[in-house]
């Protein structure tokens, strides 16, 4: 057995976490949660596949596995997806295979996926599923991040715009609520919420033997 696969002070199998990251885009959501990985070594980022175009940047594989209409549809009629849902046009979609591989591995998986996603997600895996919303304190700074990315022509920033209060009227379906005000604050408190669920009893059956055993002493 791995060391990732034990829980506290490596006693016994955990159960891993299917941490969700929804926000509206431009909130600072991918750049936590990739600070998020670096921190933490047992947690993978679930690689979603797309049907829109790859921004300047983004990997093949990496970033999306970027999919023709054609090539989503049979994917879907495979039932290759856990989930997936048409978000500004495009479709978007959750793949079992890598995330099945990654929790078979004792590993937490982190998705960012939008609140449709968020509620497939949660009626397929309700024990799993940590949800968490990330709000931005403005929806001027907002618009702002979305103009200095510049990856987005304006009509495509005005229409991710009403598509970001749309997505917030989804808030209270979320177990937790971060506002990313300050880089740092909203990282420890994404952590916090990692480590605090990673620590839930219902996390670790082998606690039921130990204390059996504790009290058999
Ligand atoms: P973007 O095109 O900016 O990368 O993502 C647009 C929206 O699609 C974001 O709200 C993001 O959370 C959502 N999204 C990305 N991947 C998935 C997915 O696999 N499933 C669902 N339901 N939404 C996704």
């Amino acid at each position: 057995m791995s060391a990732d696969l034990r829980g506290p002070r490596g006693r016994g199998t955990r159960r891993g976490i299917m941490l969700i990251l929804s926000s509206p885009s431009g909130t600072g959501k991918t750049t936590l949660a990739h600070r998020l990985i670096d921190q933490n070594p047992d947690l993978v980022w679930s690689v979603s596949a797309t049907t829109r175009p790859p921004r300047k940047g983004e990997t093949d594989g990496e970033d999306y596995f970027f999919l023709s209409d054609a090539d989503f549809q049979a994917k879907v009629e495979a039932g290759e997806f856990f989930e997936h849902a048409e978000v500004f046009g495009r479709r978007y979609g959750t793949l079992k295979a890598p995330v099945e591989d990654a929790l078979s591995m004792g590993r937490d998986v982190i998705f960012d996926i939008d609140w449709q996603g968020a509620k497939l997600l949660t009626e397929q895996a309700p024990r799993d599923v940590v949800r968490v919303f990330l709000l931005p304190p403005s929806l001027k700074l907002l618009k702002d991040r979305l103009v200095r990315r510049g990856q987005d022509s304006e009509d495509v920033i005005n229409s991710r715009m009403n598509q970001a209060k749309a997505e917030i009227e989804h808030w209270s379906e979320y177990d937790y609520v971060v506002i990313n005000d300050e880089f740092s604050r909203a990282l420890e408190e994404l952590a916090a919420i990692l480590r605090a669920e990673r620590l839930k009893r219902m996390r670790h059956p082998w606690l039921t033997d130990f204390v059996e055993a504790l009290l058999e002493e």
